[in-house]
């Protein structure tokens, strides 16, 4: 069993990834199933077959602690730690080629609290595992929201110990042009910084080893569309087989 987990910020697209990667992957005869780590989602276009909602429901954290909306998000998740052995027994029971992982968009879970680090191991115990960080062109076209947006990515990897494959999500709002730019960006930190005019020295640094460090190109995808899945899919069964050569 290999464990996919769909991240990026708020509105980048997981949920719908989630829904068609599945849908592309069944088509591949893979047995896929889905976990929702969500708490707080109201619609899911796909029947999850572990959903966190079971477990604690965002909008009762909010009442009973007085919270906010996002601190009775990321509070949740603390909260379902706390029945880890029930969620485990839960998640032993699926079987499937495939498990996609849709996380909430609550990015510092995962970038920089230990409980995203902790769900992780729950989940996928010592099966293979990798992440899927999506870029929302909206805010990568612009090319220091583009940095922010790999450093990131940078920081989730490092936090959840997991190969991570970036992929440029919605290039069906970009022009060919745009969509032709972001990629330059990915593929030579000269391009980006050109891009960005005078940088300071330690950025110049910074954005050189962000980009060599890139273990293989942005996947351009739109997953509404459904475009790109296959080049995706390529790369995640790359990723899978060589393992830990891509951490
Ligand atoms: P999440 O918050 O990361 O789970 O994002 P959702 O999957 O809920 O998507 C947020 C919004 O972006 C929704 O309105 C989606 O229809 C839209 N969206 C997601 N993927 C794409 C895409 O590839 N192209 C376009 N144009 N819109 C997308
Ligand atoms: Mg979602």
């Amino acid at each position: 069993m290999y464990y996919v987990f769909i991240l990026g910020t708020a509105g980048s697209g997981k949920t719908t990834m989630t829904k068609n990667l599945q849908d592309y992957l069944l088509d591949q005869e893979m047995d896929t199933a889905i976990i929702n780590l969500d708490p707080a989602v109201e619609h899911l276009p796909y029947t999850p077959d572990f959903d966190v909602r079971d477990y604690v429901d965002a909008y009762e954290v909010m009442d009973n602690y007085q919270l906010g909306p996002n601190s009775a998000l990321i509070a949740s998740i603390d909260l379902i730690l706390t029945r880890a052995s029930e969620i485990k027994s839960d998640i032993d029971q699926i079987e499937a080629n495939y498990v996609l992982i849709d996380t909430p968009g609550q990015i510092e879970l995962f970038a920089y609290r230990e409980t995203g680090r902790l769900i992780s191991k729950l989940i996928r115990g010592n099966n293979k595992a990798l992440g899927l960080f999506l870029f929302d062109s909206f805010l990568a076209k612009e090319a220091r929201s583009f940095v922010s947006l790999l450093l990131l990515s940078s920081s989730i990897k490092f936090r959840l110990e997991l190969p991570i494959i970036n992929v440029l999500n919605k290039v069906d709002l970009l022009t060919d042009k745009e969509l032709e730019q972001i990629l330059g960006w990915g593929e030579s930190a000269e391009n980006l910084i050109d891009e960005l005019g005078k940088v300071d020295e330690y950025s110049l640094e910074l954005i050189n080893l962000l980009i060599e460090s890139l273990s293989s190109n942005l996947i351009p995808v739109s997953s509404e569309k459904g475009s790109g899945f296959d080049e995706l899919y390529a790369e995640i069964q790359r990723v899978l087989a060589g393992g830990e050569d891509y951490l």
